[in-house]
Parts: C-alpha cells; structure tokens; sequence
C-alpha cells in the first residue's frame, strides 16, 4: 500500500529506453540491469510503502558510475533513487516515479581511518556496525547506532540523520560528519566540510546534505568525525509499575545533572510483546527502563551509583538490575533488541512513527497516545529513546478494514505532538509516509523555501521526486 500518493511526472518510455541503453553502454549489464525480477526487489524498504518499481536498477561500483548515471539521467530525463541499506522507516527509498533505483551499497571502502586527527574516510555502502568495529579496534569510537545497526549504511544514516540510543549523550549522525563528496543531478561533483575540528568557511552545506533524504545528492564518500573509545560500560535495566512513573523517573535522571549514554524506555505494552515471545519479565512491571553510562572506569562506577540512588528512591520502582561485563549487558538488552521481531510476530503490519515531543511532555503524550488508541480502537505500543523525548509510537492491524481507523490514529499523533511543542520526526525522516503532516509544523512559506533550495540542487527535480514536500498546492495531500 502506498501511504500517500505523491504527484509525480512518470519517465517516458522512449526516455526510459535512450536511458537504458546509455547506462548498458556506460558501464555495462553487470551494473545497469532492465531485469524485471532484479528491480522489483529494490521497490520496497522497511516501511510500509509501495510505490513504483523501478525500470532500470543501477549497482554503482564507483564514484565514476554515480556520476555517469546522474548525468545519462538528466539528460535522458529519468528520475533517480538513491538507495543504500533499504532499511528506511518511511519510504525514502521507495521511488514513486519508477525510472533509476542507484544503489550504492557496493561502495564500501573504508579508505581512511585516522588516530591522529580522530576521523575516517568511508563510502556510503560501509555498514554501520561494521564501521563501528574497524574504529573500536584501532581504539576509536563511532556514536551514532541506529538499531539497524548490522545492516543499514552510511549513506543512508547520512540521508536520514540517523539517531539511536546512544545520541542522549553523544548526538546524532549529523554531529559526526566533517565533510562529503556528493554527485549532482548532471554528474557535477561537490566536496564539501572539512578534516579540521573547526571551520566556518561559506556556508554550512555539509549539514545541509546529512538529513537532505537523498533528495539534493547522492553521496559517495564521508568524512566522519570520531572520538575515544570509552573504557568502561554499565548497564542498567529498572522495572516500573507504570509507565508514568518509568517516564518521571527518567526527567528525575535528566534534572539532576546525569549523562547517560542511553535513556531508553518501553511501556506495558511493549512489555506484553516482549512476554509473548517468552522472555521472563517480572509480572508486576508495566514498563522497564534501560539506562548506560560510559567513560573512565571510576566516573561509570559513580554514574551508576547516582543512577542507583536516584531510581531507588523513585516511587514505582518494582526492581533494578546493574550489569558490568558484555555479556550481563547484552542479556539486558535482549529485550530491547528482539522488539522489532517481537511486534512483527503480534501484528501482521505495523507502523512504527518517531517523534520527539519536549521531555518534560514525555507523560502528556503517553497519555495522549492511549486516548487515540481507545477512540480508534487501534492496538498500540511505545518504546524508545526517552532522554531525547524521542518515542517510537507503534500502531499495529491485521486486516485492510483496520487501516482507516490507522490513518486516523497516525494523524491524531502527529497533531497532539506538534501540539506538545515536539517534532514529526526524530530520525526517520520524513520520506513518503509523513508528507501529509509536514503542514502541521512547518508554515508554507519555510516548506516554499526548501522547494527552492532543492532546485539549485536538482533544476529538473528529478532526484528523489515524491519526497519530503507535498506536491505545490496541496500542501494537505
Ligand atoms: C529494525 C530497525 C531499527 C531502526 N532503528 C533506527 C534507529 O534506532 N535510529 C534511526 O535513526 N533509524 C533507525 N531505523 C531506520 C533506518 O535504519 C535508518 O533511517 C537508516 O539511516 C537508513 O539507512 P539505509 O542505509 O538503510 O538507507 P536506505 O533505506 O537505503 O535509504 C534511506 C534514505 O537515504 C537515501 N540514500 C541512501 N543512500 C544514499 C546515498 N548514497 N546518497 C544520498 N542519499 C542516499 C535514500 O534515498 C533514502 O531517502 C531502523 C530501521 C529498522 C528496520
């Protein structure tokens, strides 16, 4: 099912054939493929989103054939998708106008990994986890973890923004790029940033990029930013008798001055799923707490101690659990991590929605969300990152009929939360799926400005069309 139909201009089909057989002539079939089969297994991600299978896929091998593409493209007049991991939440893999699906998985050197000046150099296709191990190796740190971790890839966590659990203290992706190459619509090729800690020099077109969804160009290198190796991890897993009381006891955290590395919390529902895959969780919790620290091994074991004290005198608290060496710690995350698994298995489809909501109003919209859920009748869950008020919201159905009473409760979401003073998306993006709220929280005139933006990049709008902005005049879609 396609969440909302974006107004697209589709290829022609003598424009798509000019174009297939450039690309074919360019760099050859093993790269550039017609294949039926070949392309339909690159029209999906890991949202919900159907849109138009592609007609030609491209496996670029180099930066040289994300060039050629983008410029037999332009001229040709093919619309392009970028794509890396397809992993995406929210569809910004998926193309809607068919025409060229460019995968750039297959770029995957770490040309560069550098102690001296802390930074490495990667390709887009370079997988998360596995650039997290390389670094942890030479004794050097990579922070942002989206929970895709083992197969999503740079240049889609560029594209996106990524975040995950770890960004409470350390931030997200977009604090850890210094500088890209990245290829225009046409071929032109632009590097950009720096490999110095400062630098102020023009505009700060590097962070325009990171979070651009594959709409302003496709990226072929990445200069990233890394820090030490924290020495020491603690993990500490707290069990609640109510999510209100679990999500208090995080703003406690947070106010008196802690800095965990992670903050992560599921409430009863979340808890229930965990149960039915027959994980044993204390029967009288209704939400559970995940709290890390790192650093020098003293400054942890004081971390955990305040966390300790502060969680024990919090009303609610039902049991608290510390874990000091891997495994303990990989135990306590087991729950944590089997969850998309675990919801899959409860429901047919789900919809998993990010947003970010002040923390201070983390309760308000817990409450909020159990409102839409009874007058949609929807089943729903939340978890996620709550020391960055970031909540991933899912909504659950089995049958087609429910979908209806689904929109609604997505809708209502995103209404009680920009209304909370929060935010659509806090690393998702907005892609495909969350095109008819963008109105909500941006006024015309910034999503106007945007518009424009993207066509210095991209003239003829043929990078990632569908993306992002509703089509001009129908900015409620
Ligand atoms: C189980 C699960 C857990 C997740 N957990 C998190 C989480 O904790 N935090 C989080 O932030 N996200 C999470 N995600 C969402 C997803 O993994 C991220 O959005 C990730 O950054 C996407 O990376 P990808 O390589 O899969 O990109 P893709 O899905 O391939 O593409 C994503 C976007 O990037 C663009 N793109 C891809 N490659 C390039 C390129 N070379 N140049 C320019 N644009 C490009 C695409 O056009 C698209 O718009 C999760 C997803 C799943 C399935």
């Amino acid at each position: 099912m396609l969440l909302v139909a974006p107004k697209v201009a589709y290829p022609t089909a003598s424009a798509l054939d000019k174009a297939a057989l450039e690309l074919e002539r360019a760099l050859g079939i093993s790269k550039a493929t017609r294949d039926a089969n070949a392309c339909a297994a690159y029209a999906s991600d890991e949202s919900e989103a159907i849109g138009r299978a592609p007609d030609i896929l491209v496996i670029a091998a180099s930066r040289d054939d994300v060039v050629k593409t983008l410029a037999i493209a332009e001229s040709c007049g093919v619309p392009v998708t970028p794509r890396a991991g397809g992993t995406g939440r929210t569809g910004g893999a998926v193309p809607v106008a068919g025409g060229i699906v460019l995968a750039t998985h297959a770029l995957t050197q770490v040309k560069e990994i550098d102690r001296e000046n802390l930074l490495a150099v990667v390709e887009p296709g370079v997988v998360t986890g596995q650039l997290h191990e390389l670094v942890e190796k030479e004794g050097l740190f990579y922070p942002p973890d989206p929970n895709s971790l083992a197969s999503c890839m740079i240049g889609g966590n560029l594209a996106e923004n990524a975040g995950g659990p770890r960004a409470f203290k350390y931030g997200v992706t977009r604090e850890y790029v210094l500088g890209v190459e990245a290829c225009l619509m046409g071929g032109r090729v632009i590097r950009c940033g720096k490999r110095t800690v400062k630098g102020v020099t023009g505009y700060d077109v590097t962070a325009l990029f990171v979070g651009s969804e594959g709409t302003l160009g496709v990226f072929t290198e990445a200069t990233l930013r890394l820090v030490p190796k924290p020495r020491a991890i603690a993990t500490v897993l707290a069990l609640f008798d109510e999510t209100r009381r679990a999500a208090s006891a995080v703003s406690a955290l947070i106010a008196a001055g802690m800095v965990p590395r992670c903050l992560e919390m599921m409430d009863h529902a979340t808890l229930d799923a965990i149960r039915s895959q027959g994980v044993a969780i204390d029967p009288r919790a209704r939400a559970m707490l995940l709290i890390e620290a790192d650093g020098d091994p003293t400054a942890v074991d004081d971390s955990l101690q305040k966390i300790g004290d502060s969680l024990s005198s919090h009303e609610g608290l039902v049991d608290l659990v510390a874990a000091q060496d891997a495994s303990q710690r990989a135990r306590l995350w087991e729950a944590r991590r089997m969850l998309s698994r675990a919801t899959r298995k409860i429901a047919k489809y789900k919809l998993s929605e990010d947003v970010v909501v002040p923390r201070s109003r983390i309760v308000d919209l817990l409450e909020r969300v159990d409102v839409i859920g009874q007058k949609e009748n929807v089943q729903h869950l939340t978890y996620g990152h709550a020391g960055d008020g970031n909540l991933h919201v899912n909504f659950l159905w089995n049958d087609d009929e429910e979908r209806a009473r689904v929109d609604r409760a997505i809708e209502a979401l995103m209404r009680a939360t920009v209304d909370l003073g929060g935010t659509l998306s806090g690393e998702h993006g907005i892609g495909i799926a969350k095109i008819p709220y963008l109105h909500f929280e941006q006024s015309e005139a910034l999503i106007d400005l945007q518009r424009d933006l993207k066509r210095v990049f991209d003239p003829k709008e043929l990078l990632n069309p569908g993306k992002i902005f509703p089509a001009r005049g129908h900015s409620a879609c």
